[in-house]
């Protein structure tokens, strides 16, 4: 192959220039990004070795080298990885192959700032070179392929790249960085190392660097650090969910989170446990405290990444957590699986159910424990104190930790959020950002309907704000009061005037309002909340029990008697449009409302389906 120039893909031109545009704040993530996809190229060998041992050729330790040259301003990020091949090169270096790209570059906008903290969630990835470089080379060798067969690859950022074969005996790839004044100091390692402590410690393969030691001036000259040709390994190389609890910081768990999710916030909370039963795991396991721009794109990655025995098997292990649970990242990495496990197989494996089980579990009680925590704003109405004592307890030792015979009792205190001072807004942050998808949960996962449905929250007529649980909701229901009402709308202002509210308003009952567009379809899965009937208002004819009064009824029956003429002739007049026209004790101001059959669809979620264009 000749020396060949190509163009970028038009989004790639455009990603660059907000990269060298947005990101100026957060410059050294190009490292981390960079050791990131090393590390991923290590991992790639070592799977595709696992049939082919050959691919390791004479260097079965896998390894990163960072070195500099402060003279040529050039920073290299070499790894002995599975490489590139020429094809290989131009179709991923020139391109954004990544699904959810073109909705990633939808949400881009003007504000550099916004772009930047989105930017950061979706990882730029090797572009994050030119946030430093104003010229990229890329020299590389796939594993497999001969010597003569490598490729140089080179960018200065702009609109193209040139290709050429070149002779490279050496495996894998070589990012060599050619560093722009304004960040000449990222040629001193110090400053490298510090920045691989920060990002890279828990990356479970060794980054080496280049030992320096001071050497005096001569001649007048001052002194300076020069390199000593030996390596020495520069970051912990043990993977973080490896370690035992204990000797891992808040910080770091929290740093290990934005490398796995690119979220540039903290997480709420996490859950680290070694679990050992008839199948044998480790779980890391986080809640956002953002939910991601594509959360609601049913294609969206989930974010579990699988391990088997630490090494890397797939990103977004859609097997391993409900979808329900989509928002969760984080690692599970199992003991018994085997390493050539496909997406199908995942699918069928007694193992993986299990996991699946005791990891959803966990999360739940996560949550829960958030909500125990959960200020609640006392309102006017009584009996609604829950102030969670926000103490931590002490974690036992991680070892100890097992869920025998799946039976998933669950430690407690294993999880971030027993650890913070204060976690009494947690909840509400995290209901805010993925209440939504939780109640899907109610029609997805039928064993743990009950602790889902406890987690839900809503606004009610007695509250604006969304933190009424079922259990609220009953310690406060009226006397001889048999239901749990609410109501479906489009937004707060519309379910709180519906006119089907009118006579629960008059006699004082609380009614919940559900202005979530899944909740329609996610209370079709439940139907009573710990032995209460759940009712919607505007369904049926509503039957207040107890509470209705004998005399109201009967005067209504006698209307119903009086109009019978009137309703008669509505009924007719309406006989395309209504199935029914009948004399109601719900209104009290206005003269009419619209409502629907028992078991008929709401006219919430008719419309809906209209809308879907069904
Ligand atoms: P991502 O890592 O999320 O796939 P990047 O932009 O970081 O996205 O990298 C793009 C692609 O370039 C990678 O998927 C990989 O195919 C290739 N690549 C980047 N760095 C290396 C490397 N050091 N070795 C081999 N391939 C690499
Ligand atoms: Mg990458």
């Amino acid at each position: 192959m000749s020396k060949q120039t190509l163009s970028f893909q038009a989004e790639v031109a455009q990603l660059l220039h907000l990269v060298t545009h947005a990101l100026y704040s957060n410059q050294e993530i190009f490292l981390r990004e960079l050791i990131s996809n090393a590390s991923d190229a290590c991992d790639k060998l070592r799977f595709e070795a696992i049939n082919h041992p050959s691919l390791y050729e004479d260097k079965p330790n896998l390894e990163v080298r960072v070195s500099f040259d402060k003279a040529a301003k050039t920073l290299t990020i070499a790894d002995n990885g599975i490489g590139l091949s020429q094809q290989e090169a131009i179709d991923n270096l020139g391109t954004i192959a990544k699904s959810g790209t073109k909705d990633f570059m939808s949400k881009l906008g003007a504000d550099d700032k916004a772009n930047a903290q989105l930017i950061g969630q979706f990882g730029v990835g090797f572009y994050s070179g030119f946030i430093v470089a104003d010229r990229i080379t890329v020299e590389s060798r796939r594993a497999g392929l001969p010597s003569t067969e490598g490729v140089r690859w080179v960018s200065g950022g702009a609109g193209d790249f040139e290709v050429e074969q070149i002779e490279r005996a050496a495996r894998g790839t070589s990012v060599i960085l050619h560093v722009r004044d304004d960040a000449a100091e990222y040629l001193n390692a110090w400053k490298l190392k510090q920045i691989i402590g920060k990002y890279s410690d828990h990356i479970s393969l060794p980054i080496l660097m280049e030992k320096e030691e001071w050497k005096e001036g001569e001649n007048d000259q001052p002194g300076d650090m020069a390199k000593t040709g030996e390596w020495e390994t520069v970051n912990k190389a043990s993977a973080l969910w490896a370690r035992p609890r204990k000797e891992i910081t808040d910080e770091q768990y929290a740093e290990f989170y934005k490398q796995i999710s690119h979220d540039t916030e903290a997480p709420l909370a996490w859950a680290h446990n070694r679990v050992e039963g008839s199948t044998e795991y480790t779980q890391l396991l986080y809640i956002p405290a953002k939910a991601p721009f594509d959360l609601y794109n049913r294609d969206a990655k989930a974010g579990v990444k699988l391990y088997v025995k630490r090494v890397f098997i797939m990103d977004d292990a859609e097997a391993l957590l409900p979808s329900y649970l989509r928002f969760v990242r984080g690692v599970i990495d199992s003991a018994d699986l085997p390493l050539n496990v496909s997406r199908e197989l995942l699918q069928e494996s007694r193992d993986v159910r299990a996991i699946r089980e005791g990891s959803t579990k966990r999360v739940l009680s996560m949550l829960e424990d958030l909500a125990k925590k959960q200020k609640t704003v006392p309102d006017s109405s009584e009996g609604k104190i829950d102030v969670g004592s926000g103490e931590a307890t002490p974690a036992p030792d991680p070892t100890e930790v097992t869920d025998v015979e799946d039976k998933n009792t669950v430690q407690p205190a294993a999880d971030a959020a027993a650890q913070f001072a204060d976690d009494s807004g947690k909840y509400a942050r995290f209901y805010a950002e993925f209440g939504g998808v939780l109640k899907e949960g109610l029609g997805e996962d039928f064993g743990n309907r009950e602790r889902i449905a406890k987690l839900l929250r809503f606004a009610s007529t007695s509250t604006d704000a969304v933190d009424v649980s079922f259990a609220d909701y009953k310690s406060r229901m009226k006397e001889g009061q048999e239901a749990i009402y609410y109501i479906t709308a489009d937004g707060l202002s519309a379910a709180k005037n519906s006119p089907q509210l009118e006579v629960f308003r008059k006699k004082g009952i609380e009614v919940l309002l559900m202005t979530d567009r899944v909740d329609e379809w996610a209370l079709n899965y439940l139907t009573e909340f710990d032995g209460t009937p759940l009712q919607s208002v505007a369904k049926g004819a509503v039957d207040l029990g107890k509470l209705q009064d004998e005399a109201e009824k009967k005067a209504a029956e006698e209307a119903a008697e009086g109009f019978k003429p009137l309703l008669a002739r509505l009924k007719d007049a309406l006989k395309d449009k209504a199935e029914d026209v009948r004399v109601t004790t719900r209104l009290v101001d206005s003269p009419a409302c619209l409502v629907v059959d028992e078991h008929g669809m709401s006219t919430q979620l008719a419309r809906l389906l209209k809308q879907a264009g069904q």
